[in-house]
Formats: structure tokens, C-alpha cells, sequence
């Protein structure tokens, strides 16, 4: 980041007074949007709702076909309030952005500033420059720094927006080496590179000490965490690192399969303030579909990890991600996902239609699957997923549980919502003044996707 162009900026009484980020996407993402919303407020501009911002800054998610799309009409349409409302600007970043290369600045009309993955850093400059030169800026680095200097900028050293609240992210490594036929990530975030553990460890000492409560560890595959790093540091040696700060609850996402080590389960379970959740995305159920996704595991080697996690921690709450209708798949590849479902007792599990991306491999494959047969399968999927939640949060009923409560319950007046170590949303009844507080409490039903619980004395 360049201080000269942040006081520059904070000099200029023509930029604009106020701004909104509107982040699409996954958690990677929510974090790079903390982080821009830090830069401009380190500029000068003031955080705003999204219909007042003057500066609207668009952080998109390619990764999915209705993310993309939902982010491109947001994108159209304010480039269309943008010309009743003089001095309103407009910048789209993430990895949209990203993927749209060289075709930056024609893909995004009415965009004043287009930048990629890389480069989010240089947003003031880019900020200035629009300014200056009253003309749209448009520059997207690729990973071996196509700005010239060969450097490629993370924004990991910029504190967070909003990280002295009780909850935050750490983004511990970047990019993906494992090439899913069908992910964009590895082509729009770039290779693996993991940050030094004494650097990281820095970060979340000073979150701590801000009064932060749960740590979450961002990578796109945390498990291949130490990579490249000199020392032989593992992802299981950062997370005791981290818990031997003295953090309360330590997260971490997302992990692969392929990758989850002993050490890190052997750490789940000795370590109290590694909380007995992991999202350990499987896909498919079916061995054909699963080499076909390039994902390097089959069938039998995800279940003895996910048995081996339920010997060392019996009441891990295991979550998923489920695609269906990828090229080729057949009904009784469908079925063994169906079945795999059942056998795992995932507490939830995000599912998704296969949607082709650009550049990647499964979007060449044949046998497309109609789009009918898919419809038919998410509905069927979800169902036996539903039915898996519920068995598992009639098992929780009665049990007590620590709750951090975070935010008031949107549906339940006079009531708050939190997690337990286990990852799962509990509402209790109370006040704001819980917020932020380890509260003590017994479940006593279940919803759909939440637990409901009443709070224990002391
Ligand atoms: S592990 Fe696969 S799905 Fe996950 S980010 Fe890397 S390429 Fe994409």
C-alpha cells in the first residue's frame, strides 16, 4: 500500500465522501472485503449503506454462475443510478474481476476502477488516479506481478474492518496448487503460498489483545498450510501456536480431504480451544465423478477420515460441500452421493448445481447432465441432507453446551444467536448485552437449520 497516495487521498475534497463494499462469495472473500473497507477508511471515506455510498465497491465471486450473475446485474444497475447521481463511482474487484484479464476495463461498463485478487492493496492509487484523470482504471496483476515489479501484494497486513468485535478472520495462505477440473480458485487467486507462522501469530496476538474471543484461520486449503515456508511448519502446529496465545475458540477453513493429516485430527482433539468443527468438502460420492473432479480421493479414503475423526473427537460436527450434475454424472453416481450422505451425518452440507467456469477443465467435458435431471437431484439431495441435520440436532437436544453469543436472533424478538465449539447456530432468549459473551446453555429444540436452547445459571 502506498501511504502517500492514502494521505493524498485524505487530502482531496473531491474524492467521495462515503462508501459501501458489497462482498459475494466465500469467507477468502468477506476478508478481502474487510480489508478494502479498512484501506478507504484509511483514506478518509466514511462507511455507508450501499444505496447512499458514494463509492460503491463491487467484490465478486466467480465461482459460482449465480454469484456471478447476481453481482453483475447489481453491477448494471448501479451503473445506472450512477448517471442520475453525479460523483458516484463505481469499483468491481475479487475474482471476477480477476478472471476478466486484460478485458478489465470493457467487461465491467460503467466501472471506474476494475482490479483483481492481487492487487487490492493499490486501491487508493487507483482511487487517485481516477480521479485525476477522470477516466476508468483498469489493472489486473497476474501472479508473477504484471504491474512490472514482479511482486505480488497480499493484504494480510492491513487489520481487518470490524476485527475488534468478539469474531476474527486470519487469512493463514492464499491461492490453490490442486486444480478441481472444475474450480476457477487456482487461475483467479493464484498458486499456494502460506504467510510465516511469526507473522500470523503477530496478527492474532493483537486481536486478541483488541478482545477478540474465536480466531477463524482462512486458507483455500488450510491442510497444505507450511508449504514452501523454511522450518517444516505444519497447519496443525499453527493452530496450538495460535490456542497457545490464550484464544478462547480457534476456527479453521476450508480443509481438503486429501490433505487432513493425523497430526491435525490428533490436534482437534487434545487441544480444547480447536473447535470440534471442520468443513471438509467431499463433492460427489461416487469414485467415477470424483477422479473425473481431479480431487484425489475416493470414496473410502474420505470415510476413514471422517471415522477417524469421530474416533478422536466423537462429537465433531462434520459440514460439506455437495455439487451434483456434473458432466457425465449418471443416476447411479447420484445414488452413491445419496448414500454417502447418509453414512457421513453431516450436521449441514452447501449444495450446488454444477456450473461450468471458464478455462476449466470440466467445462470442455462431455455429457452434460439436462438441466431438469439436476433440478430433480439438488431437490432429492437436499432432502436426505435435511433429514441428516435433523437426526443430528435431535441428538443435541437436552445436551449443554457453550454458546458465543454474536448478534440478535432475526427471527425471534428478544432473543440472540451464537454458536457452539460445535459450529452450529443456537437462538437463546436475552439481550444485546450477551453479545460477544460465552454463555451456558441447554438445548431444548431444534429448528431447521438452528437449535434453540435456555440459558444456564452462571
Ligand atoms: S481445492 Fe479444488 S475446489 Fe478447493 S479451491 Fe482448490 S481447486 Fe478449488
Amino acid at each position: 500500500m502506498s501511504e502517500s497516495a492514502v494521505t493524498a487521498l485524505r487530502n482531496r475534497a473531491d474524492k467521495p465522501g462515503t462508501f459501501a463494499v458489497v462482498t459475494y462469495g466465500c469467507q477468502m472473500n468477506a476478508r478481502d472485503g474487510e480489508t478494502i473497507a479498512s484501506l478507504l477508511t484509511a483514506c478518509g471515506l466514511v462507511k455507508a449503506d450501499r444505496a447512499e455510498a458514494e463509492l460503491l465497491v463491487f467484490n465478486t465471486c466467480c465461482v459460482r454462475d449465480n454469484a456471478e450473475r447476481r453481482a453483475l446485474g447489481n453491477i448494471r444497475r448501479a451503473a445506472h443510478d450512477k448517471r442520475s447521481r453525479p460523483g458516484m463511482m463505481i469499483a468491481v474487484c475479487g475474482c471476477m474481476a480477476q478472471e476478466s484479464g486484460e478485458s478489465a476495463g470493457r467487461v465491467f461498463p460503467g466501472a471506474d476502477i476494475v482490479f483483481g485478487t492481487h492487487n487490492i492493496l493499490r486501491l487508493p492509487e487507483y482511487l487517485l488516479r481516477a480521479l485525476d484523470e477522470r477516466q476508468p482504471v483498469a489493472d489486473i496483476w497476474n501472479e508473477a506481478g504484471s504491474s512490472g515489479d514482479g511482486t505480488i501484494e497480499d493484504a494480510e497486513d492491513i487489520a481487518a474492518e470490524g476485527s475488534v468485535g468478539h469474531k476474527a478472520f486470519v487469512i493463514v495462505m492464499r491461492g490453490c496448487d490442486n486444480f478441481c477440473s472444475y474450480c476457477v480458485v487456482p487461475y483467479v487467486r493464484g498458486r499456494e503460498r502460506s504467510r510465516p507462522m511469526d507473522e500470523i501469530l503477530r496478527e492474532c496476538e493483537g486481536l486478541l489483545a483488541a478482545g477478540v474471543k474465536e480466531l477463524t484461520l482462512l486458507g483455500q486449503n488450510v491442510n497444505s498450510y507450511g508449504v514452501g515456508l523454511e522450518g517444516g511448519a505444519t497447519f496443525a502446529g499453527l493452530l496450538r501456536a495460535v490456542a497457545g496465545l490464550g484464544a478462547p475458540r480457534v476456527r479453521f477453513m476450508t480443509s481438503h480431504p486429501k490433505d487432513l493429516s493425523d497430526e491435525l485430527i490428533a490436534t482437534m482433539a487434545d487441544v480444547p480451544a480447536v473447535c470440534n468443527h471442520i468443513h471438509l468438502p467431499v463433492q460427489s460420492g461416487s469414485d467415477r465423478v470424483l477422479s473425473l473432479m481431479n480431487r484425489r480421493y475416493n470414496r473410502e479414503r474420505y470415510m476413514e477420515r471422517v471415522g477417524s475423526l469421530r474416533r478422536a473427537v466423537p462429537d465433531v460436527g462434520i459440514t460439506t460441500d455437495l455439487i451434483v450434475g456434473f458432466p457425465g454424472e449418471t443416476d447411479a453416481d447420484f445414488d452413491d452421493t445419496l448414500s454417502l450422505v447418509e453414512e457421513a451425518r453431516f450436521d449441514a452440507a452447501y449444495t450446488f448445481v454444477y456450473s461450468p467456469r471458464a478455462g476449466t477443465k470440466a467445462a470442455s467435458m462431455l455429457g452434460r447432465v439436462p438441466e431438469e435431471v439436476s433440478r430433480e437431484r439438488i431437490a432429492r439431495l437436499i432432502a436426505a441432507q435435511e433429514s441428516s441435520t435433523a437426526r443430528v440436532f435431535a441428538g443435541l437436544i437436552g445436551s449443554e453446551r457453550i454458546v458465543l453469543a454474536d448478534e440478535p436472533a432475526r427471527r425471534s424478538a428478544g432473543g440472540v444467536s451464537g454458536r457452539i465449539d460445535r459450529g452450529i447456530s443456537v437462538t437463546l432468549p436475552g439481550g444485546e448485552d450477551l453479545i460477544g459473551r460465552f454463555v451456558p446453555a441447554r438445548i431444548v429444540s431444534a429448528g431447521h437449520n438452528t437449535l434453540r436452547g435456555v440459558i444456564l445459571e452462571g
